[in-house]
């Protein structure tokens, strides 16, 4: 393929450009399956006819990674394209909904098994002991505050479950 932000060519798989050092999805420079110029708000490459300029992208496991957010509300967009620019660095800020919400933010979002096991262990901590399962839950309500973005991104980009 080609990078999208310098227009060179690149191995299809590669996560990070080796000629500009960016992640090669990442700008709308140049078509990526022809290396043509394109303008950042052209959804088809003139040149190849390449039907849509959305691109996913590889990983090294061979998942899917999805880099166009377009369709999610724009805090989320923000979020996400932050997190895709710092080459997964940045993590993602606190997020109310997700700490208010936990679990059940978790599984409107997609990040089902963090969910689960949260709602899992917090039932059973409870019949242990009451106060227990209070504190439990706390806890792993803060942790959908603090990662609850990161959580989302590596769900909805990666379709990976429990980022660590
Ligand atoms: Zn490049
Ligand atoms: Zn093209």
């Amino acid at each position: 393929m080609f990078c999208r932000n310098c227009g060179k060519e690149i191995n299809d798989q590669a996560e990070i450009c080796i000629h500009c050092g960016t992640r090669p999805l990442i700008k709308r420079n140049f078509c990526y399956k022809c290396g043509a110029e394109t303008k950042p708000n052209q959804e088809i490459c003139i040149k190849c006819g390449f039907i849509s300029m959305s691109s996913t992208l590889y990983t090294k496991e061979q998942i899917p990674y999805r880099t166009e957010f377009s369709n999610l509300s724009q805090y989320y967009q923000d979020e996400f394209n932050k997190i895709y620019s710092s080459g997964d660095r940045y993590r993602g800020k606190w997020n109310w909904w997700a700490f208010s919400f936990g679990a059940l933010w978790g599984l409107t979002k997609g990040v089902w098994l963090a969910s689960v096991i949260a709602i899992i262990v917090v039932v059973f901590a409870g019949l242990i002991v009451a106060p227990l399962g209070w504190i439990i839950a706390t806890i792993y309500w803060f942790i959908f505050g603090v990662r609850g973005n990161w959580m989302y991104y590596n769900a909805y980009a990666k379709k990976k479950q429990l980022p660590i």
